[in-house]
């Protein structure tokens, strides 16, 4: 019996693949069609009539194959924002399937790398795949140097694509990065740096020093209000732009879980680990001074990113947030890299 069944499958099997095989063009064209109709989705800027945001990447420097560097694309009014575009951030929006050569403007926080490596690549692809306009980046100064720069990387890789494709030759001088820098008129601490069709930006200097300037933006659109925190300690400063906002995407800093890992980093041998720990303690956000501004502040909804330690086990995820419940009480949660959040 159970010799006539597998004799029976046996034979299924090999009735489909032969038929498998004599469709094989017919297969081989629905999986190439299949391919080509997975595209970009261009429907995420408009599906919501509010804001929408992409936590595309929670990364900080520390190296991750789970986590992009720092990255948020926000969606407002049928247009797209991208905030800051660490390591993996391209690939991580692909992965969201966002269409990248549709991002409006890219707002950079500061110049420390975990916030642009990535730019050059994505200022490069959107080249190579079809920017038909200028992407418009826009940072404090320093800004133009950087791009500048990524010019200078790219030359070769351009000389090489435009003289194998004279389409792309004749986009050269159109897709690239404009620099637009930020520049603050005397004792101001925010500039509105975008308003278009009841979307603004107002860009605010943040503390982050040696870091200068380092930027946070708000965005505003149809009586919401969302600010992006780039990297800051919890300063006062920072009071007006987190004053009522619906949703703050924030850096975040577990010191508590830092401060008792440094002995045994030391203990370990690893003084070089240490003193980087350290260093970074006070020009980062504590979770729980955090979470007391945030209180204070009337944030509705409180959304870490950057993490440091990364929560990636059970343990330090239960520790991440330790102690910030009983001085926040609004909405609080810990990013992943591919959340999307609207309100
Ligand atoms: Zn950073
Ligand atoms: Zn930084």
């Amino acid at each position: 019996m159970l010799r006539r069944i597998l004799i029976a499958i046996a034979l299924v099997l090999l009735i489909g693949a032969g038929t498998a095989y004599a469709q094989r063009d017919e297969l081989l064209g629905w999986a190439i069609r299949q391919r080509l109709a997975d595209g970009p989705d261009t429907g995420f800027a408009k599906d919501h009539d509010g804001i929408k945001v992409l936590i595309c990447g929670t990364g900080s420097p520390e190296v991750s194959s789970a986590r992009a560097q720092a990255c948020t694309l926000v969606a407002a009014g049928g247009r797209l924002f991208l905030f800051d575009a660490g390591d993996g951030a391209l690939r991580s929006l692909s992965a969201s399937r966002i269409p990248v050569n549709d991002i409006e403007r890219v707002f950079v926080t500061h110049f420390h790398s975990d916030h642009f490596n990535d730019l050059g690549a994505l200022i490069n692809a959107g080249w190579i795949w079809g920017r038909t306009t200028p992407l418009e980046v826009q940072g404090p100064q320093g800004l133009a140097q950087v791009i500048a720069g990524f010019d200078a990387v790219y030359a070769l890789d351009e000389g090489y694509r435009s003289a194998n494709m004279p389409h792309l030759a004749e986009r050269r001088a159109v897709a690239r990065a404009v620099p637009l820098e930020i520049a603050f008129p005397d004792g101001a601490r925010t500039e509105r740096v975008y308003d278009k069709d009841g979307v603004t930006i107002d860009a605010a200097l943040v503390a982050h020093d040696p870091v200068r300037p380092a930027l946070g933006y708000v965005l505003r659109y149809k009586g919401r209000k969302l600010f992006i925190s780039g990297d800051t300690e919890v300063s006062p400063v920072n009071l007006p732009a987190m004053k009522g906002a619906d949703m703050v995407v924030h850096e975040s800093y577990a010191s508590h879980m830092v401060r008792r890992a440094i002995p045994q980093m030391k203990a370990m041998g690893m003084d070089f680990h240490a003193r980087v720990a350290e260093r970074t303690i006070p020009y980062h956000a504590d979770n729980i001074a955090l979470a007391k501004q945030a209180q204070a502040a009337g944030v509705k909804h409180l959304v870490l990113t950057h993490l440091i330690p990364y929560p990636e086990n059970m343990v330090v995820r239960a520790m991440y947030t330790e102690g910030m419940g009983e001085h926040f009480k609004g909405q609080l949660t810990v990013a992943e890299d591919g959340i999307v959040l609207a309100f």
